[in-house]
Order: C-alpha cells, then structure tokens, then sequence
C-alpha cells in the first residue's frame, strides 16, 4: 500500500519536498477492523495548520509518518459485524490508498446519493461547515445582505447559494480571478469582486448596491476582507469566523484588526466556530441540502485530481487558489 508521509514541516508555502510517498504492507487486521480501498481524499486548507509543530484545535501532523485526513473508499475486507465487503464509508484516514481502520471510526454513505467524492464535499464536511456556520453560528435570516469571502471555494460557494435559497435579501462573494468573479454570477450571486483589484473596502462598498450594509459575514480568509466587512457592517451584524487563509502560510506575525472598535461600536457578533461542533445538525443537513442539489437551487463544483502521488501538489495548488470548488484527489 502507497501512503503520503511529511518528511520537512514547511516554512511558509508548502513545497513538494515536504513530502514524500512510501510503499508499506497493508496490515493484518485486528478484530473489529476494516481494511478500506480510497477512492478519493480530500486536501483540506486546515491541514496547512497541522504542518506546523504547534498546539492547535487538530493535532500536528508527526514527521516520517502518513498524513491523514477526509477521505472516502470502500471495504474491501472486515472482522466487524457493523461493516461488510463493498459498503462505501468515510472516514479520516486519507493520504494513502489502503487504510486499516476500527469499523466504529467509519460512517456508512449511501453511494446511489453521488459520486464519492461528494461525501467529502457538498454532502460531507465541506457542506455541513457551510450550513452550521451560515444558519446557526452566523444566525442567518431571511433578507439578509450576506458577504462570504473564498466564495468560488469549497465551503464559499455553498454558503453563498444557500443564502439565496434561504431567501438572503442580496449575497456578494469575494474570490481571487476575474474567472472565478464570473462563476459566483453564474452560480446566482448577486454580485461579485476579485480582492486583488484594490482595497477590499472599497470593492465591497461597490458591491453592495442599494442594500446599507451587510448583515452576515462569513469570513474564509481573514485580514484585510475581515476588516472590510467591519466597516460596511449593519449595527448588530453576526459574523461567523471559519478560517483565515490568508495567514496560514505568512512567516511574519498577521496584522491585528485595526479598525476593531468599529466592532464595538456597531456592537457586531464575531464567532469563531469548528465544524465538528455542530454534527447534531447532520441530518437536517443532509435533508435539505440532497432537497437543494434535486431542484438545482445549490450547485456543487470539484477541482478533480487523480492520482495519490499527486496529492501534495493538490494540496500546494489549492493554497495558491488553483481550486474552483472541492479539490478532492481521486485514487484510481
Ligand atoms: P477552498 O476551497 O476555499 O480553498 C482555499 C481557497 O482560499 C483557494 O481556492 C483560494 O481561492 C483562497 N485563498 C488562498 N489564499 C488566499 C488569500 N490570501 N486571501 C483570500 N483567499 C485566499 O477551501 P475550503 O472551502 O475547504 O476552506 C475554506 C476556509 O474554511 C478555509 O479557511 C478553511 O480553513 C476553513 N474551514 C473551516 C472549518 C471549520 O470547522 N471552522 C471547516 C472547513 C474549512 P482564491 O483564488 O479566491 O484566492
């Protein structure tokens, strides 16, 4: 069996000599254990944080050891009564294509619902972050302005069209190419801007039209948009934090929200949340996001790459935004 293993914790962006992939024996399996094939994993920007030899919410990830993570495959042999030969199952044992695990530590998929990768996207992790923070973290309400930034991304893009199928008043996406812009108008946003066409305030001032301000934010990257969403906030407006990428890979220490008592002032909601929290919300999820995907109100996009010995320049590619959608790694 073929695994991914960190070799060098990376300074800064990661480069593909952080990696390296190793051949091993599956092995034997214990009582009570599966052996899964993966079919696809998923390169996830919190793994960036997992690179580093830090205290974090996630432990780091151990050097000369595989790395892990989202993934889903299918057994292909058990010693449990909980899971038989051909269930598909997710689990976090990705970055390799066998995986020996506790059947208890896997979740049947029903794979007639999509394709395999879509447990690690819209029907999985990606999407649950998307409804968890928009409906309960960032208490969404019908005519609501909804800004969300790394729009065009995994969890962006679905936070975005499920504002507009929850009846948000107006969604504005932020992304990084004149592309990805089109495709947020094309996927029903009501407006979009690329960040790097000038100051993000003025761009998001743009782009909220008619509407006063914004009344949730749902903030992917942090820094400069994060300030911006201060300035053009509606008094009491709840901001939901689920990641700041646009400090994972900086050496230098990030820049403090320096128009905080703005915050104040407006007297503004910002809660930091992490999806394994809100799993109690999985089946309502689930309900109504298979409902969304049926009558096309929210539309799924994955960046497919195929091949396990390609997932650490997966993984570079979708910190660099090469990504429209899920980067998953298919392995064939
Ligand atoms: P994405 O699919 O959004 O991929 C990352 C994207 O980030 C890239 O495509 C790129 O798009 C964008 N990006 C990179 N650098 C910058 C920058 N400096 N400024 C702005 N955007 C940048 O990933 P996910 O949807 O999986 O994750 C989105 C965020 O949600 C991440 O911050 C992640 O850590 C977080 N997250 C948090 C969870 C939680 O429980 N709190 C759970 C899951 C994800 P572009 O071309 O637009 O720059």
């Amino acid at each position: 069996a073929r695994e991914i293993q960190l070799v060098s914790r990376p300074q800064g962006w990661p480069v593909p000599e952080n990696f390296r992939l190793v051949e091993n024996p599956v092995p034997e399996l214990a009582e009570g254990e599966i052996l899964v094939r993966n079919l696809a994993m998923s390169v996830d920007p919190y793994m960036r944080g997992r690179m580093n030899d830090v205290k974090s919410y996630s432990a780091p990830f151990a050097l000369d050891a595989a790395l892990d993570g989202g993934a889903v495959g299918e057994v292909v042999s058990s010693r449990s009564a909980e899971r038989k030969e051909g269930d598909v199952v997710v689990h976090g044992l990705g970055w390799r294509d066998y995986a020996v695990l506790p059947a208890s530590s896997s979740k049947k998929v029903d794979p007639s619902l999509g394709s395999p990768t879509a447990f690690l996207g819209a029907l999985g992790m990606t999407g649950l972050t998307a409804y968890a923070g928009l409906t309960r973290v960032a208490d969404f309400k019908p005519g609501d302005t909804v800004f969300v930034s790394g729009a065009a991304g995994a969890v962006g893009s679905l936070v975005g069209q499920i504002a507009k199928a929850l009846g948000a008043s107006r969604v504005i996406g932020s992304a990084g190419s004149p592309e990805k812009v089109a495709h947020l108008l094309e996927l029903g946003f009501d407006a979009a801007f690329n960040y790097h066409d000038g100051p993000a305030k003025d761009l998001l001032r743009a782009a909220l039209g008619a509407s006063s301000g914004i009344d949730v934010y749902f903030d992917n990257v942090g820094g400069e948009q994060l300030e911006a969403a201060i300035s053009l906030a509606n008094p009491f407006a709840r901001f939901a934090l689920c990641g700041a990428i646009s400090v994972y890979n900086s050496t230098q220490a990030p820049v403090g929200i320096r128009n905080l008592p703005l915050a104040i002032g407006k007297q503004l909601t910002l809660r930091g949340f992490l999806v394994g929290a809100h799993q109690d919300l999985s089946d309502e999820f689930a309900t109504r996001m298979k409902r969304w995907m049926a009558d096309g109100d929210v539309h799924f996009d994955e960046t497919v790459v195929a091949g396990l010995e390609n997932a650490p320049q997966a993984f570079i590619d979708l910190m660099r935004g090469a990504n429209t959608g899920k980067m998953v790694v298919t392995l064939p």
